[in-house]
């Protein structure tokens, strides 16, 4: 067991193209993190330097107390799941996952015992004779992840494992990876970029935007106090709703002590439809509803803001119109008709403020 730390890690490609912009955090001794972020924002480049894949610019990453930045994949004490599971299609199910300890000239009994408990952790231990072709796409998965077991690393990196699955069977691997993960408490990083499997498998959430880290922290901390816009939205679904403000609207609704214009967000799940006033410091917003999405337990509202209600405190500046769609998510599958003008309110404490650019959470 180990944990992973990394130190102002940079990535500079070949062609001058900076895709690590300098990375800092540290992954606990039997922790599950997970790095989210937009395709290309440079998750895969981060977990393929803890695996030695790829060279590192500057910086260092240590794993279990060892400085790694000149020491061999093979040498790491890690294994890696791929995407594409990355096995050999003429060797049976047995022989994939055997393969690597026979080459690092492990004795026969202990491969054939390590072969069989993997097996049977992942329940594929009537298959073994099978060749990959001749699985499903969740067995498949499942020998992967049993290659990177028999190899009982310091560490698994997982580099979007599920992304080749049915929508079923993401969740149904996902579940099973979390307690697999809890059982043999192994550190994992593991990369993704849908957010829900990043809430769902987490420990930590490292947040990336652009080669850079957004945000760290757990889960349930980076979705109540997102600490920028870009959080905000991608974390959460449907996005939080965000709001320019100008300076005079930010006072009025946040108090005399912030002099500056912000970025208003009220996540969907925090705006009710009411025709009554919010207590004290809450927000009313009037909609014209313009979308219905009906997904079985709740319900989906796209409405665009109209003039009136509180919008006069929160205007934007002249000339800079506020994005106007706003989305809210109600229980139930009663919902107000398209056309219709509803009010909807928010609680001072679902309120979130940024600063004008998104890079700074203020309240
Ligand atoms: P995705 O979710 O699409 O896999 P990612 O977050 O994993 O994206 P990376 O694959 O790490 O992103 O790529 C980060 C950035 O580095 C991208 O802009 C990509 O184009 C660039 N990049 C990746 N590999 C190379 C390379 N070998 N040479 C130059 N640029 C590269």
């Amino acid at each position: 067991m180990a944990n992973v730390v990394l130190r102002n890690v940079r990535k500079t490609y070949p062609g001058g193209f900076e895709a690590i912009k300098g990375v800092d955090f540290e992954v606990g001794d039997g922790q599950f993190c997970v790095l989210v972020g937009p395709s290309g924002c440079g998750k895969s480049t981060l977990l393929r330097m803890v695996a030695g894949l790829e060279t590192i610019t500057s910086g260092e990453i240590d794993i279990g107390g060892r400085v790694v930045n000149d020491v061999e994949p093979a040498d790491r004490d890690i294994a890696m799941v791929f995407q594409n599971y990355a096995l050999y299609p003429h060797m049976s199910v047995y022989n994939n996952m055997a393969y690597g300890l026979r080459n690092r000239g492990m004795a026969k009994p202990e491969i054939e015992a390590r072969v069989q408990e993997a097996a049977r952790i992942l329940e594929i231990g009537a298959m073994l004779d099978r060749k990959p072709r001749q699985l499903s796409g969740g067995q498949r998965q499942r020998v992967a992840m049993g290659r990177a077991i028999v190899r009982q690393p310091k560490v698994f990196l997982f580099d979007e494992p599920l992304s080749n699955l049915d929508a079923k069977l993401r969740v149904a691997m996902r579940v099973e990876i979390r307690k697999l993960q809890r059982r043999l408490s192994t550190t994992a990083i593991y990369v993704t970029h849908d957010q829900l499997e990043a809430m769902t498998l987490a420990d930590i959430l490292v947040v990336m935007n652009a080669g850079q880290v957004e945000q760290i922290g757990s889960p349930l901390d980076v979705y109540a106090k997102p600490a920028t816009t870009f959080v905000a939205s991608f974390i959460g679904a449907p996005p939080m709703n965000l709001i320019p403000l100008d300076a005079e609207g930010v006072r009025a609704r946040f108090g005399g002590a912030v002099t500056e214009a912000g970025v208003l967000g009220v996540r969907p799940e925090d705006l009710a439809i009411s025709s009554e006033p919010p207590a004290p410091g809450g927000l009313t917003l009037d909609l014209a509803v313009e979308a219905i999405e009906r997904v079985g337990p709740e319900t989906f509202v796209y409405g665009t803001r109209s003039p009136g209600g509180d919008l006069a405190a929160i205007s934007s500046k002249p000339g800079e119109l506020p994005p106007d769609e706003i989305i809210i998510r109600i229980p139930g599958q009663e919902a107000p008709a398209i056309g219709e003008r509803i009010s909807v309110v928010a609680l001072r404490h679902n309120l979130h403020l940024f600063s004008a650019d998104g890079r700074r959470r203020i309240a």
